[in-house]
């Protein structure tokens, strides 16, 4: 395996366009916006698919991060949380406190 990122796809679900690319929310035949429940898959020729390093630097740069207020799920570029609008950075501190080395100190 080579550490390559590889892009996934997307069908869209409204005019039947597949292998939207992941970079894209919304469909680039009809415009709809991807659903929340859209399955990503991976092309068949992931060499071909495999994103160059000025590409990869354009898509999320690291793992996404989990909502501690309401448990959505981010990108890792998000600054606040889709969900419930939290700052990043809160959720982040607030997790360290909850689940620290500082817990029951009291
Ligand atoms: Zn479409
Ligand atoms: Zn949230």
């Amino acid at each position: 395996m080579t550490s390559k990122r590889i892009e996934g796809l997307w069908d869209c679900s409204y005019c039947g366009q597949k292998g939207v690319r992941a970079r894209f929310d919304r469909c680039p035949g009809c415009g709809s916006a991807r659903r929340a429940d859209t399955m990503f898959y991976l092309p068949s020729d992931t060499e071909a698919a495999a994103l160059s390093e000025e590409e990869a630097a354009k898509t999320s740069a690291g793992p996404d991060w989990l909502c501690d207020f309401c448990g959505s799920l981010n990108r890792s570029d998000a600054a606040f949380c889709k969900g419930c609008g939290s700052a990043k950075e809160e959720a982040v501190h607030d997790y360290a406190t909850l689940h620290g080395s500082g817990y029951g100190m009291n």
